[in-house]
């Protein structure tokens, strides 16, 4: 996933260097542990899973089943236990070959916040260590936290309805019973049968619409994926759906009226491909697609394997936002095909991507914008660290108890890749290379935790350099609060002509028609703005605003850095557009500081409860949830 500069503050934090190592809540997590998953791994395990769903969108519903192909772990096991979330699941039968299906008893176990309910299934003894395949015939809940219905209205098009899903962390439950643990590997096929005006995609090779239509005249499109994924890389998205090539291998599917902007956005995507390939090994999904989402997508992006899932929001007309596309196609590497064995070890796809995304960027974009993404990137991740317990700025982190959706900040992110910078700085780009190299082969199609990591790590780069690193380092790094003070910072003077404009813009000395903006990129505006005081006069947000039009900015990384500054300062000739941004855009990382600084004044309060109340059903269950525990009712 990538969430994005989005969340910004407005004062400058000292690096936090030297906090105390705080690993007492940790010490009885077991690595490897799936504590989000109520699926009993070590007695069954599914290897694969065929799908046939009916896309109801006046129900809000899919229906029909599953099959599940189960391989036996423990010859003693006769419950499989799988992860569901508020499905109904209408009967479940062994498909035994060459006989008539047997149904077989189940029951909902007892259900718990965050995880869902735990779907018991109790298995033939028959079939010793062979695998069993079972159908289950179900039904999704309106409400399903994986699945978003959305209305016409709320598509760029206005006609068709739209739906999407978004499994990570822990919704693919609620459209699939699965072993829903990213450790859970299986390859899947699908047949899904929308309304015959509408396509179907999914994070897999799209083997076309069948010639003729069902009984009840659905259209039905079939899918394969051949490659081992965990469930959380299952992805669905049926709408009015057009398709750009951008070359034999890459393309760009949206909404008809975004087509032409997307292809523009998008038109690097093979050579960040090739460019992906040449540093880190073969492209081994066959094609990457894009898949531009309505606005309410509550990621950045998703790295759904063969077609990531991407908001608009990136689409700035000028392409400065796309390292979201090197972001997610690194997933192809880091994530995707090694993959995190439990949300405890969330860093290992995401600091190994994040770091995969600015090597991209260098390449592509030159050196001067990776840097600058570092910047923002390191600003963004001590702002978020100043506000989180000492426990959660450690790489490996304990989830337990919670919503991964929450516990996967920045510091898996931006920490991450500062670890492997310093490891770089440590034995040299060219070894770094060779060992990531090595890693993605070695653990190819698989999922690791991030004990395993480090012993790979120690075996295959510390011991060509002994003594470059110490233990201790890696602890820090790992299991230890803060940022070191032996990371290798990006270089702190790249973004300081945009502060001596600001400094002197702020001083009254540089009127506003001569700050430099013309060469300004998003990033160089990004800084400013993020970096204001806490106060600035109203005349002089009324003059910036005036002059470079920054509350009806189209780019909306611009413009949240804008509202933020508005709210601060209680600017309200802001508000309108500030409104429309809210109501239209669903991306949690760009709405939910938003909602946060409304917050913090009653007459904001006021403002986000209003609006709010409003945008709620257009957003995505997740942003939902997010939005919920900020935006309190008035007592
Ligand atoms: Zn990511």
């Amino acid at each position: 996933m990538r969430a994005g500069f989005g969340s910004a503050a407005l004062v400058c934090l000292a690096a936090l260097t030297g906090a105390h190592s705080a690993q007492a809540a940790s010490e009885s997590i077991k690595p490897g542990v799936d504590y989000h998953s109520f699926a009993n791994v070590a007695d069954f395990r599914v290897r694969h899973v065929d799908i046939d769903l009916v896309v109801d969108f006046s129900a809000r519903r899919l229906s029909g089943h599953a099959d599940l192909t189960v391989a036996r772990q423990n010859p003693n096991a006769r419950q499989l236990i799988l992860d569901t979330e508020a499905l109904e699941i209408a009967s479940v039968s062994w498909l035994k070959p060459g006989a008539e299906p047997a149904k077989l008893e189940f029951r909902g176990g007892k259900a718990k916040p965050i995880l869902g309910q735990p779907l018991q299934i109790e298995m033939p003894a028959a079939a010793g260590r062979r695998d069993v395949v079972l159908r289950i015939e179900y039904h999704t809940n309106p409400k399903a936290s994986g699945l978003q219905w959305l209305l016409p209205a709320q598509t760029a098009g206005k006609k068709h309805p739209y739906l999407f899903s978004q499994n990570e962390s822990i919704h693919g439950r609620s459209w699939i019973p699965l072993q829903d643990s990213p450790q859970v590997r299986f390859t899947y096929n699908a047949a899904i049968h929308v309304p015959s005006n509408l396509i179907a995609v999914m994070s897999a090779a799209q083997k076309g619409a069948d010639a003729k239509p069902d009984e009840a005249g659905h259209k039905v499109y079939r899918f394969e994926m051949k490659e081992a994924i965990p469930s959380y890389l299952i992805a669905l998205a049926v709408g009015d759906l057009r398709f750009h090539e951008i070359s034999a291998r890459t393309g760009v599917y949206t909404e008809p009226a975004v087509l032409d902007a997307a292809a523009y956005e998008f038109a690097d995507l093979e050579r960040t491909v090739a460019t992906c390939e040449t540093l880190f090994g073969p492209y081994r999904w066959g094609r990457y697609d894009l898949l531009i989402l309505p606005p309410s997508a509550p990621y950045g992006g998703m790295e759904n394997p063969r077609l990531s899932f991407i908001t608009p929001t990136v689409i700035a007309g000028d392409r400065s936002l796309v390292s979201v596309i090197a972001h997610e196609l690194a997933h192809s590497w880091s994530g995707n095909l090694v993959t995190n064995a439990t949300w405890r070890d969330f860093w290992l796809n995401e600091g190994f991507t994040t770091y995969l995304e600015r090597r991209i960027v260098e390449v592509l974009y030159g050196q001067r914008r990776e840097q600058m993404e570092d910047a923002l990137g390191l600003q963004t991740v001590r702002r978020e660290m100043a506000d989180l317990a000492p426990a959660d700025q450690h790489l490996a982190i304990d989830a337990r108890g919670r919503d991964p959706d929450d516990t996967g900040t920045e510091v898996a992110y931006e920490k991450g890749k500062l670890f492997l910078q310093f490891l770089e700085s440590r034995f040299g780009r060219e070894a770094l290379d060779a060992f990531l190299r090595s890693y993605f082969d070695h653990f190819a199609f698989q999922s690791i935790d991030t004990e395993q990591f480090l012993d790979y790590l120690h075996a295959h780069l510390l011991v060509k350099k002994p003594g470059a690193v110490s233990e201790q380092e890696i602890h820090t790094w790992v299991y230890e609060p803060g940022l070191p003070g032996f990371a290798v910072l990006p270089p702190a003077d790249v973004f300081a002509p945009v502060d001596k404009a600001r400094n002197a813009w702020l001083a009254g000395t540089m009127p506003t028609a001569q700050l430099p903006v013309k060469q300004w990129s998003t990033q160089e505006w990004l800084h400013f703005l993020d970096n204001m005081p806490d106060e600035v006069p109203r005349a002089r947000l009324e003059e910036l605003d005036h002059a470079f039009a920054l509350s009806g900015s189209t780019n909306a990384e611009i413009a949240h850095s804008w509202f933020r500054v508005a709210i601060h300062n209680d600017y309200a000739p802001a508000y309108p557009q500030l409104e429309r941004y809210l109501v239209t855009i669903g991306r949690r990382k760009l709405v939910k500081p938003l909602y946060e600084d409304l917050m913090k004044s009653p007459r904001g309060a006021e403002l986000a409860r209003s609006v709010y109340a409003k945008a709620r059903a257009g957003y995505h269950p997740i942003t939902q949830t997010s939005i919920d525990a900020i935006v309190t009712p008035r007592r």
